[in-house]
């Protein structure tokens, strides 16, 4: 059966009990009209004033081919925002089965325990089967930081390549081995590539943009951007090196913004950053979080936000411009 997910939760756990996890972010932002599901929130009575992506969400489930059929999906509950607190009520009044999943309020592995185990019971997965799935994915997310040390370290992968593998692994697609081979080529074929070489160095913070030119346009300034601060997160590279209830507790992102902001700050040195664009999503909660970014980042840092899944408008390439020619001055 496909679950789908709203954010990143613990897969080995879906994949134990033989089921298969799908990131409806991803459902909804790869496809050809995304535009396509908002409109159908819309239709269904959500407010413009609503986050893009929880329509986004709700619009593809509402539009999923019988292929894709989801009728279960996992709403993170605690550790995300009340957006989805709030999707999870609507699918479940229009028949889906919804299952809350709720990260601790501060990191603590054994809560953290406690939550997972919560999560197998209401699933089915036996303790020994989720076990077997993270020793089988943590060679994976071991890859997946391997890839993210080749785009800081040696300058062979792109800000945007590094984005959709790091993004990807909040479900592995559905597919771990397929995944993991398709990594495996790409890792292979960048024995034939030359380092790129880019004036500017970047880190992206934040949610992922909707904005389907980002990466391209900065690449076009001549600005890399080498670290992808939410979509490392979503990877777990720590991974091997920890039970799952610690691997999860490691994750920054459903906790308070200053594990964020520390996690940033060792990625500014160690990484060699000029500066940060912290990317943030029109009617986000995360908004107000920008005022400590400000506030706590000693590196310049470009606050950016979009809507609608589509290019960069005029504004924000000014914005960006006059951005990058700072950083060059
Ligand atoms: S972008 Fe913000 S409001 Fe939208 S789903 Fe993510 S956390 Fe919630």
């Amino acid at each position: 059966m496909n679950i789908g997910i709203t954010s990143t939760i613990p897969v080995e756990v879906v994949f134990a009990a033989g089921h298969t996890p799908c990131d409806l972010n991803n459902l909804f932002i790869t496809d050809p009209d995304p535009n396509h599901f908002i409109r159908l929130a819309e239709e269904a009575g959500f407010p413009q004033t609503t986050c893009a992506w929880i329509k986004g969400i709700y619009g593809t489930l509402r539009d999923t081919s019988a292929e894709k059929k989801i009728d279960t999906i996992i709403i993170v509950s605690g550790g995300d925002c009340s957006n989805s607190i709030a999707l999870g009520e609507i699918l479940k009044d229009d028949g889906k089965r919804v299952i809350p999943f709720s990260y601790p309020h501060a990191p603590d592995a054994a809560q953290m325990e406690r939550t997972i185990q919560g999560l197998a019971d209401e699933l089915g997965a036996e303790a020994d089967k989720i076990k077997f799935c993270k020793q089988q994915l943590d060679p994976i997310r071991s890859r997946l930081a391997e890839l993210d040390r080749l785009t800081w370290q040696e300058n062979l992968v792109s800000g945007e390549e590094n984005q959709l593998y790091l993004v990807n692994s909040s479900d592995f697609n559905g597919n771990p081995e397929l995944f993991s081979s398709e990594l495996e080529i790409f890792l292979k074929n960048l024995q034939n590539r030359q380092p790129l070489k880019k004036k500017i160095r970047l880190g992206l913070a934040g949610v992922p943009p909707i904005l389907s030119d980002l990466y391209k346009t900065l690449d076009k300034l001549d600005a890399a951007v080498v670290f992808n601060e939410v979509p490392r997160q979503f990877a777990l590279p720590w991974a091997p090196e920890c039970t799952l209830a610690q691997q999860y507790s490691r994750y920054t992102y459903p906790y308070q913004v200053d594990q964020r902001l520390l996690d940033i700050e060792q990625a500014c040195v160690q990484r060699q950053l000029d500066g940060i664009i912290h990317y943030t999503q029109s009617f986000c909660f995360r908004q107000i979080e920008d005022i400590l970014f400000k506030r706590k980042l000693a590196i310049p840092t470009l606050t950016l936000e979009a809507d609608q899944p589509g290019p960069i408008d005029g504004r924000t390439l000014t914005r960006i411009e006059t951005f990058i020619e700072m950083l060059q001055g």
